[in-house]
């Protein structure tokens, strides 16, 4: 995870979106810093997060934004969505109405970003199986439907949080270069 100083060839900016208290921030946590922590406090001036990485051998610099509290209803500013060529919609398992958002928050990504934005659905808190309220099923439904990745992760056990990100850049790597 160490930055070392050496040629970038691409920035990607992914955005987080999706209702108040699905795991965004701790998913970047893990993602960015392997960390998690039990009480995490709303993200207060952190914008975004970046991480270095290598595909195909090139130096991608992963430019991951974080909302700071503001996803109240169309409170997520333009300028949150400029320029960014990857967005992860983040959804609670055991949180049916943080999925009932999720065609909403897409509409709002639609109507912001870019048109060849790489899209995945994430479905997180995936450690807690016996409090599920949202069928894996109806994600994957809802995700081949809109054409966006789809993938269950867990912040708090690291599970699939990688592959997410790393399955989003590798889309961006492809389409950019
Ligand atoms: P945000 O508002 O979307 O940024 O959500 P946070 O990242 O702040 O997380 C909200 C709460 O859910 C915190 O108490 C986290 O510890 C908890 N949380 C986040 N990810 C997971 C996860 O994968 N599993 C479990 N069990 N809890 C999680
Ligand atoms: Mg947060």
């Amino acid at each position: 995870y160490g930055e070392f100083n050496q040629k970038i060839d691409y920035v990607f900016k992914v955005v987080l979106i999706g209702d108040s208290a699905v795991g965004k921030s701790q998913l970047l946590a893990r993602f960015a810093r392997n960390e998690f922590s039990i009480d995490s406090k709303a993200t207060i001036g952190v914008e975004f997060q970046t991480r270095t990485l290598n595909i195909d051998q090139k130096t991608i610099k992963a430019q991951i934004w974080d909302t700071a509290g503001q996803e109240r209803y169309r409170a997520v500013t333009s300028a949150y969505y400029r320029g960014a060529v990857g967005a992860m919609l983040v959804y609670d398992i055991t949180k049916r109405q943080s999925f009932d958002h999720v065609a909403r928050w897409l509409e709002e990504l639609r109507s912001h970003a870019d048109r060849n934005i790489v899209i995945m659905l994430i479905g997180n808190k995936s450690d807690l199986g016996s409090l599920r309220a949202v069928p894996t099923e109806d994600a994957k439904e809802f995700a081949q439907r809109e054409n966006l990745f789809f993938m269950e992760t867990s912040a708090l056990e690291a599970t699939n949080v990688e592959s997410a990100f790393m399955t989003v850049l590798s889309d961006i790597y492809r389409i950019t270069s």
